[in-house]
């Protein structure tokens, strides 16, 4: 049974099996959450994101974690919001939902997310914290996916929102 919960930090400071970074389709690196992880990884990182050919919305790839005290970065590429009739949320599912299967693929068993497309990229935060909760619910639950995943939320509001959802069992 896999353990989610909600956290408030810097998701560069968690020593968990793998971070999820919210990036941009070049994988070279940006601003925001994207712009810290690789601060703190160091060049290593993106000597290897170069190599990676970039990614689409909705699709993820992995990298080694350099000097985080995480050991892999997931690397995920979120929808740019545009009103929400253009597959936003099947794209912001999909990030959620490749990550997590990177990630069991791999044997790893904890994986911490951030918000991922709710800062430059626009997509409205409580919309996107419950496609993530419902996209990470139903997949822990139908197989055997990471056991712990964390909801690294950035701001208080966004932890209010993940506490409420996961407090609402359903
Ligand atoms: P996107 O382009 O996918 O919108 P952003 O990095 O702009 O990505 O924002 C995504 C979320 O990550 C926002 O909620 C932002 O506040 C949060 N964030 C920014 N820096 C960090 C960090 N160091 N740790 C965790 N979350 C962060």
């Amino acid at each position: 049974m896999a353990i989610l919960r909600a956290v408030q930090a810097d998701i560069t400071t968690l020593a968990v099996d793998a971070i999820v970074n919210a990036a941009n389709s070049s994988l070279l690196g940006g601003g925001g959450v994207d712009g810290a992880i690789h601060r703190a990884a160091g060049p290593g990182l993106l000597d290897e994101c170069r190599a990676l050919g970039g990614c689409l919305p909705g699709d993820a790839k992995m990298t080694k974690g350099y000097r985080l005290p995480a050991r892999y970065v997931i690397h995920t590429v979120g929808p740019i919001w545009r009103g929400g009739s253009h597959s936003e949320q099947q794209v912001l599912a999909s990030c959620y939902a490749t990550s997590l299967q990177l990630a069991a693929d791999a044997g790893l068993t904890s994986v911490a997310f951030p918000c991922i497309s709710t800062g430059a990229y626009g997509y409205p935060r409580e919309l996107a914290a419950q496609v993530a909760v419902d996209t990470v619910r139903e997949r822990v639950a139908r197989e055997q996916a990471a056991q712990e995943v964390i909801f690294v939320c950035f701001s208080a509001a966004d932890l209010a929102t993940y506490t409420a959802l996961l407090a609402d069992k359903r």
